[in-house]
Formats: structure tokens, sequence, C-alpha cells
């Protein structure tokens, strides 16, 4: 079991500031000192994992490794099941170099014949300390992919996504209504409940 004492320094690996911002929130719930990768200007490892967690773990190592401290990747994804899963793993590449999302959600679009599909968001935790210990935590929100996109809030494909009994897309949300039930919400509250063990 992972001890986590006040103040002891956790290190998110992830270069993506919506992400960083949004795991620093949760991570607030338990006294630590937060920083990111980019904070030791580390370069970021190649992503070869065929599923989310093998992905948070190259992650996760990765940073443990350089760092020798404390780190906690989150690796996340769109999944759509009609579409095989799709872009899944890929989500954030499908953005391209530039990480512009209004071409990947009018990829998946265009993907998409019917008016409105179900779809989920995946987020895995990967914690990782002293060289090789580690553990892995999944959180998902299920709800379905809309047409054309709404709102500026969040990030990714946050515009096309309306979680289940709720009529606006994530992108509609503050950020303080989808911190409430996202996917980082869920996995969140899974290790949390699992360092208060
Ligand atoms: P990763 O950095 O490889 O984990 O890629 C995660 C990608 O999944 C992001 O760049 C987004 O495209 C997508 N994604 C994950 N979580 C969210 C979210 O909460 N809102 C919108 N898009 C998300």
């Amino acid at each position: 079991l992972i001890k986590m004492k006040k103040n002891k320094t956790i290190v998110i690996a992830s270069h993506n500031s919506g992400k960083i911002k949004e795991m620093a929130f949760f991570l607030k719930k338990i006294s630590v000192n937060i920083l990111s990768a980019k904070d030791f200007n580390l370069s970021e490892p190649i992503e070869n994992g065929k599923t989310f967690e093998e992905n948070a773990l190259i992650k996760a190592r990765y940073v443990n490794k350089k760092v020798k401290k404390t780190s906690i990747a989150d690796d996340s994804g769109l999944v759509i099941p009609i579409l095989n899963g799709k872009p899944g793993i890929f989500s954030a590449r499908w953005a391209g170099k530039s990480k512009n999302f209004n071409i990947a959600m009018k990829k998946l679009n265009n993907l998409i014949f019917k008016k409105k599909v179900n779809a989920y968001y995946v987020s895995t935790l990967a914690i990782c300390w002293n060289n090789r210990k580690e553990k892995t935590f999944t959180g998902k929100i299920f709800g379905e992919i809309i047409w054309p996109p709404r709102g500026n809030f969040g990030f990714g494909y946050d515009p096309i996504f309306i979680p289940n009994s709720y009529n606006k897309t994530f992108g509609e949300m503050k950020i303080k209504h989808k911190n409430r039930i996202s996917h980082r919400a869920v996995v969140f509250k899974k290790f949390i409940t699992y360092l208060n063990k």
C-alpha cells in the first residue's frame, strides 16, 4: 500500500495543461505538494501501449524513474462502441500535432451517421512509486455524442459529449460541475478511497 504523508510531493506525468489542472483539483483533497512533468523539463515517453492502463503506466513509470518521486499519470479518452471503440487510446492523436480538437471532432462526426450515438469517457490512473511499485484505477462516465459542438469550457471532445441524464455538454458545464461527475471524478474517488484504507 502506498503511504501518502502530509506534504508529500506527487508529480503529475502530463504536459496537457487542461488535464494537469483537473488532476490538481482532485489531488487538493489529499494535502500533497503537486508538481508536473512540465516543472522538470521532461520529454514525453512514447505511448505505445495497447490499452489505457498500459499507456498510463508508461507515463507514470517514466516520470517516477526520471524524478525519483511518486508520480501519477492519467491516460484517458473517448470511446464509441459502435465505432469499435474509436478514438479510444488515440483520442489525443486524432487532433494532430497542432492539437486541434475541431479537426478531431469533425473527423468523429464524419464517421457517425446516426443523430445520437452512445459514448463514454475513460480515465485510468497509474500511480508509481519507489521504482516499479505501481497501481492502477479506472473510472468511466457514459453519455452520448451530439453535433454541432456546444460550449467552450473543458477541453478535447467536451463540446460534443453529453453525460447521461444531463442536457448540457461537458463544454457547457462549468469546470466545478464537470469535476463532480466526470470519469476523472470517478477514478480519483477510487484512488482516494484506496489511500484512506
Ligand atoms: P492522453 O493525454 O493520451 O491521455 O489523451 C487524452 C485525450 O482524451 C485528450 O487529449 C482528449 O482528447 C481526450 N479526453 C480525455 N479526457 C477528456 C475530458 O475530460 N474531456 C475531453 N476530452 C478528454
